[in-house]
């Protein structure tokens, strides 16, 4: 057989979906990839059922639905505060995911840089190595992920092409603050850099932190890329529905590399979503109590378990220290987590750059029931005694 692509020997697959593979087969309660357990709004299932009956099936514009764009646009400008042109403006992906690929061979060349800030979502190494570029890793620094400024800056004078960022943040679930993007923008600014962000838990945030659009920031919409989805939002990480938004010289280059990579997002799930963006604001302040409360079941149920963590700002997301535990290798522990406890967990060395064993992520999108249940397993974690190996 001829040697295969140099480009797939440097990365895994995704740690985070082999956790889930690994949780599935041993019947784990699945907190490593973070997907919900419970329904989309019941609005989204009865569009669905009606969309199969409109002749939908087909291609739709490669960019996306028209009336799918025009009411992305009417949402995303209430919210960014920016005048969004769903002509100029959009270009509908299948998921975040591929929004960032697309993004990423839009507008890095080969041999460039770019900076990623470490812990980070493990797709964004993947997304530089397959566009041919070189991730520079600054660090967001434990417990609290902030970042030096110092070092962000000698990061920014090596010349790189973008910044990743992942706002409201995975895997920590820090919510970046004004004044930090501000100081990341008018570095972006002075070195000429693009901003690619993923703000995919943009409405997932909590109390005493407010979500900041890096695109709203005085003169950064012509260099911002603001990639997000549906996923989270709506609870349809299965439907696969992402977008772009930016200046439309950007999102014609982006149009390009969608238009080669996907053609398109399912037509019938696009049109079906519609009325999932034309929701009130009730619905996004209903999703932050929900999760508020999901988080404070999970969170108040760990720390009576002796556990620490960082508490998300944002996100559904917690990364739990587990030194407790002597862990030399955190993969090892998460699948000993799976067969012994019945709790799937992602091991949080996969998501930073520097060696760092001792934490592990878990996710409390799920049923109050279903988090109950896992914190109920989670008890029997220091009787079970963990030992290396297992
Ligand atoms: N963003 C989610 C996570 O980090 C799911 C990612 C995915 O598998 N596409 O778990």
């Amino acid at each position: 057989m001829p040697k295969l692509s140099s480009r797939v020997e440097h990365f895994t697959e995704s740690v985070i979906r082999s956790m889930t593979k690994i949780a599935d087969h041993y019947g784990a309660i699945n907190l490593s990839q973070g997907f919900p357990d419970f329904d989309p709004p019941k609005l989204l299932l009865d569009e669905l059922k009606t969309v199969c009956d409109k002749e939908l099936h087909q291609y739709e514009i490669t960019y996306g639905a028209e009336k799918f764009r025009e009411a992305l646009a009417a949402k995303q400008q209430k919210f960014m505060d920016l005048p969004i042109n769903p002509e100029e403006n959009i270009v509908v992906t299948c998921g975040s995911t591929e929004a960032m690929m697309a993004v990423m061979m839009a507008v890095c060349d080969p041999g460039e840089k770019v900076i990623i800030f470490s812990p980070f979502y493990e797709n964004y190494s993947a997304d530089t190595i397959l566009s041919g570029c070189e991730p520079i890793f600054v660090p967001l620094i434990p417990p609290t992920f902030h970042f030096d400024k110092g070092v962000l800056r000698q990061a920014f004078k090596q010349n790189p092409k973008a910044i990743v960022i992942c706002n409201p943040s995975n895997p920590t679930g820090k919510v970046f603050t004004k004044e930090e993007l501000a100081y990341i923008a008018t570095l972006c600014i002075e070195f000429d850099v693009f901003a690619i962000m993923d703000e995919v838990y943009e409405h997932i945030v909590f109390k005493g932190h407010k979500h900041t659009y890096m695109a709203s920031l005085p003169d950064m919409f012509e260099r911002t890329i603001s990639c997000s989805s549906l996923s989270k939002t709506y609870s349809i990480t299965g439907w696969r529905l992402g977008y772009v938004i930016a200046h439309p010289t950007i999102i014609e280059a982006v149009r390009k590399t969608h238009d080669f990579l996907t053609v398109g997002a399912p037509s019938p799930l696009q049109h079906a979503a519609i009325a999932g963006l034309k929701l009130g604001q009730q619905y996004y302040d209903e999703l932050t109590d929900t999760y508020t409360r999901k988080k404070e079941i999970f969170l108040n149920g760990l720390t009576d378990l002796g556990f620490t963590f960082y508490e998300p700002q944002g996100t559904y997301f917690t990364l739990v220290d587990v030194s407790q535990f002597n862990v030399v290798n955190d993969f090892d522990f998460c699948k000993w987590l799976i067969k012994e406890v019945g709790v799937g967990a992602v091991p949080g060395s996969s998501f930073f750059r520097e060696p760092i064993h001792q934490y592990i992520r878990l996710h409390f999108a799920k049923k109050e029931g279903t988090l109950l249940e896992a914190l109920g397993r989670l008890k029997s974690i220091k009787t079970k005694k963990y030992m290396k190996n297992n």
